[in-house]
């Protein structure tokens, strides 16, 4: 099954993609977390694509969408795939479609406070991506990783100013995607 996991930023969409993955035995594809590796590798995608990212803005459509097609094409997707954090706009919506079947899109919904406190006490695993929340899941010593003990950061764009941002870029550019699956019969 080909499913895409539809919702603003720190609603929870990764930690939803994880469980289900394991379920579904299908991969789980974060663009978010495609890019933040080009970043940290500083491959030529990461360099042009950090400055976007840093601000809460997104990543221009044709960059993305190439990378998501290239993933897409690895044998661990023939059975299935969980998108998070793709489609972000309708154009990307269309251009996968082109190539694609998506066969259910799964909208998680909360409201603005709810996902500003979770963004803003948010906090990741550098070595292992596990996600942590300083209030409701707390890690057992401050700034380490229960699992892995690595280190735990705070993301650059969950710092205020680029959440508000990415709160924007969303109602702007990706919340028309819940018309537009709703239109195609296969929201949920
Ligand atoms: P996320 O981890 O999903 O919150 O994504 C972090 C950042 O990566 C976003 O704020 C964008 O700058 C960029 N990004 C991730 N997915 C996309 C996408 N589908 N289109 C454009 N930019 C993206």
């Amino acid at each position: 099954m080909n499913i895409v996991l539809l919702g603003p930023p720190g609603i929870g969409k990764g930690t939803v993609a994880t469980k289900l993955s394991k379920k579904l035995g299908i991969p789980h594809i974060a663009t978010g977390d495609m890019l933040r590796e080009n970043v940290a590798q500083k491959t030529k995608l990461g360099l042009d694509a950090k400055s976007y990212m840093d601000k809460g803005l997104l990543v221009p459509d044709r960059v993305v969408v190439k990378m998501v097609k290239e993933r897409l094409q690895k044998n661990d997707c023939k059975n299935g795939f969980i998108l998070d954090g793709f489609p972000r706009t309708i154009n990307q919506a269309e251009e996968i479609g082109k190539e694609i079947k998506i066969d259910k899109v799964v909208n998680i919904q909360a409201s603005d406070e709810i996902i500003i406190d979770r963004l803003s006490k948010r906090k990741v695993c550098r070595k292992c991506g596990f996600i942590y929340h300083l209030v409701y899941i707390k890690p057992k010593k401050d700034n380490i990783c229960d699992k892995c003990n690595g280190e735990l950061y705070q993301r650059e764009d969950d710092k205020p100013k680029a959440i508000k941002e990415r709160l924007k870029v969303y109602r702007k550019e990706t919340e028309p995607l819940i018309d537009y699956y709703k239109d195609k019969g296969i929201l949920a």
